[in-house]
């Protein structure tokens, strides 16, 4: 299987993001991606069953990026290879009058997954240091003091069990304008139409900065950020899909071998009852 693994982040560091890549390598064809999707999808499938049956360890994925970035059609194309009783996707909107009159990862916390689960986060705890920090929402004194709180809440995930991934989709200002026009003369897409999209396009530059700061900030071995070239949907599916199949595989082994536990107690215990 050809390695389809955007930029990862592991360690705390000052990515440039405007170096970094939004379309995908040379020598990829759309029609080569569709293929290995495919393959990828049907695994990412069984790996999902087999963390689902082991119940060893839940799955986190937060998706960010800018408006129009595709964090809805990631979250598609991750539905269609997966068991949808085990997967809850979790949208982050602006924060009701309840969720903020309690600390910022209250909401966060209560979604995150169980063991043999899997939480998708469409938007996330991080627009506490994005939209929170362009915008002005709150003094600066407080949400600087978000990336510590922020690493300290994902290191607890991580010790308790949680497999994290968090999944930058990263498109050029240029591939943004062409979505948003898109939207305004597809009627299919009218509905997505929104005024502040284009408001907030006028912060660019404040939000690749915010980018920059928590993808750089907030990151470690456990936690990491993966890049993503979005501009292209067909290979930032590619990426997702194949860095979270990747990422399960580690613990293919461990898992079989549970079951296969679970499966000899099963056994013993039936081997007990009189079956007439
Ligand atoms: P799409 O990208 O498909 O248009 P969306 O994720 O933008 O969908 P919306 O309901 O349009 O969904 O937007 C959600 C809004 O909520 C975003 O503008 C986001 O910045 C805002 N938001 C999320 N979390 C917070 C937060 N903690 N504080 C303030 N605003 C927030």
């Amino acid at each position: 299987m050809a390695n389809h693994k955007g930029f990862w982040l592991t360690e705390p560091s000052k990515p440039e993001l405007s170096k970094l890549p939004t379309l995908p390598p040379k020598g990829i064809t759309k029609q080569e991606a569709l293929v290995e999707m495919e393959a990828l999808g049907k695994r990412l499938e069984e790996l999902l069953d087999l963390l689902y049956s082991a119940g060893q360890k839940g799955l986190l994925v937060v998706l960010q990026g800018m408006d129009t970035s595709g964090k809805d059609g990631t979250i598609r194309q991750i539905l269609t290879h997966s068991n949808a009783q085990s997967l809850k996707i979790c949208p982050f909107k602006v924060p009701t009058p309840l969720e903020l009159s309690h600390d910022f990862l209250w909401r966060v916390h209560s979604q995150v997954p169980a063991k043999g689960n899997i939480s998708v986060f469409n938007r996330s705890h991080y627009e506490d240091v994005l939209v929170v920090r362009v915008r002005n929402l709150v003094p600066e004194e407080k949400w600087s003091r978000r990336y510590d709180s922020i690493n300290h809440f994902e290191e607890l995930l991580a010790n308790n069990d949680t497999i994290i991934l968090k999944f930058f989709l990263h498109i050029s200002k240029e591939e943004q304008k062409e979505r948003l026009l898109e939207r305004e003369q597809d009627v299919t897409k009218a509905w997505k139409l929104n005024v502040a999209d284009w408001k907030e396009r006028a912060y660019w530059d404040d939000y690749q900065e915010a980018y920059e700061a928590a993808l750089g900030q907030c990151v470690s071995e456990k936690a990491p950020w993966i890049v993503v070239p979005s501009d292209k949907k067909w290979y930032r599916n590619l990426v997702v899909v194949h860095t979270i199949v990747e990422s399960l595989e580690r613990f293919e082994k461990e898992w079989l071998k549970e079951l296969n536990r679970i499966g000899e107690i099963a056994k013993a215990e039936l081997g007990q009852i009189p079956r007439e």
